[in-house]
């Protein structure tokens, strides 16, 4: 088809670039129809904002925002807000995308969207911080809402900066509105799980990983880059598991020990330490590259967008990559992974854990209601696990890597969806 060319790749480290590369592979091999490609590639709205704050020292700084509404196909926009000072609208248009098809791969009723706002929380007050995020809702009073788009955490911000928006919106509506975000404190109509939900979808995704590849847990080893909320949970489930957890990392560095880390002892000492592994002891201290390259059953990279590049993909020595960060593995790495035999468990499917449990939470408000934590983890294991077979099933079918069989799979049923609804 003449109208999908395969997208030359301009800046090969630009998650947008990445995610259009692998959406144009995808379509291709699904053969959809030209203007269906248009229809799922170009985001539905875009709103850049600019958020005056007071700053402690007295005086106003100017914060720019994004929202980007990539898809309401199959319902309400869905994905976090992110607060980091590299954010950029690219890379939220990527990060909107992916939600689309994130949510499209577990079968949840969302589109997908993704906000940000460039700023650097960890030199900001929490007054400050609140005044941002306060500011930013009432800038997008008209973007969310319950049936219409509805924000969670992701990198920079947590359940603190959700109950900050839900107070603000429901302020400005004149009464209590809980389902306009998730992934707030459970005493504000949180739910249970979800804190933990985006790092069990990882180690469910990598124990079904194993299966395929025949790895016993109890005889693999494992190392995790990025010990925040995604890492660190990830990392404590499959040590529950068996799984010999060898290095862990944050910003600080990387942290190796071949004979495994106790990961809850790890946790704890990073409550401990202001939330950083910086002088964690019984560990030998490596960068965050070197614990890529580590010989290791299984690696799960769970801190940013494109660690994994063309320059270290040949020196990686995991048999199973289980993605717990959006976007980690760069196009231009995808065809070296694949060579290697490396069984990759993309993003779109392995980190959807978290929005899973955040329809749980959009569920309970909805009702009134609370579910049981083991309600919650018995139902959003079992999504995960059927996705991760489906998607399975899907690269045998169509003969290719798991990665571009997530995005068959989601780019088939968005598509399916338009056609019952139709356009104009
Ligand atoms: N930020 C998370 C993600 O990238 C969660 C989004 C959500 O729960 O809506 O999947």
């Amino acid at each position: 088809m003449a109208y999908i060319e395969p997208a030359p790749i301009k800046d090969k480290e630009n998650p947008l670039e990445s995610m259009m590369s692998r959406f144009d592979e995808a379509a291709r091999k699904l053969g959809i129809t030209e203007e269906m490609y248009y229809i799922l590639k170009v985001p539905y709205r875009q709103v850049t904002v600019g958020l005056p704050v007071m700053m402690d020292n007295g005086k106003i700084k100017v914060f720019e925002g994004y929202r980007v509404l990539h898809s309401n196909i199959l319902g309400p926009s869905k994905g976090g807000i992110r607060f980091d000072p590299a954010v950029t609208l690219d890379e939220v248009k990527a990060l909107a995308a992916w939600m689309t098809w994130k949510c499209a791969v577990v079968d949840i009723p969302y589109g997908g969207g993704k906000g940000g706002v460039a700023c650097n929380p960890r030199e900001m007050s929490v007054g400050e911080l609140e005044r941002l995020m306060r500011a930013y809702t009432v800038a997008m009073l008209d973007v969310f809402g319950p049936d219409k788009d509805i924000p969670a955490p992701d990198m920079g911000t947590s359940p603190r900066e959700m109950a900050w928006l839900m107070d603000e919106y429901s302020k400005a509506k004149g009464m209590t509105v809980h389902a306009v975000v998730t992934g707030k404190p459970v005493v504000l109509g949180g739910s249970l799980g979800r804190v933990e939900a985006t790092g069990r979808g990882v180690m469910v995704s990598a124990l079904a990983g194993m299966e395929k590849l025949r790895i016993n847990p109890y005889k693999a080893t494992c190392a995790v880059q990025g010990f925040g909320n995604v890492g660190s949970h990830a990392a404590r489930l499959l040590f529950e598991r068996g799984v010999k957890i060898v290095a862990i990392s944050d910003m600080t560095g990387g942290y190796y020990n071949e004979q495994g880390i106790d990961i809850e002892e790890a946790m704890r000492y990073v409550e401990k330490n202001n939330k950083s592994l910086e002088g964690y002891a019984g560990a030998e201290k490596i960068s965050n590259e070197d614990l890529l390259t580590l010989p290791v059953d299984i690696l799960v990279p769970a801190a940013k967008e494109d660690v994994i590049t063309e320059e270290n993909a040949h020196q990686i020595k995991a048999k199973l990559i289980v993605e717990g960060a959006n976007g980690p593995t760069s196009a231009t790495a995808d065809p070296i992974i694949n060579s290697k035999g490396i069984l990759a468990v993309p993003d779109i499917l392995a980190n959807a854990g978290g929005v899973t449990v955040s329809y749980f939470e959009w569920v309970q408000n909805r009702l009134g209601y609370k579910w049981t934590q083991e309600r919650i983890e018995r139902r959003s294991d079992r999504i995960m696990k059927d996705a991760f077979d489906k998607v399975y099933q899907a690269s045998l079918d169509y003969d290719v890597p798991m990665r571009i069989a997530a995005y068959i799979v989601a780019i088939d049923k968005v598509s399916q969806t338009y056609r019952f609804r139709g356009g104009y």
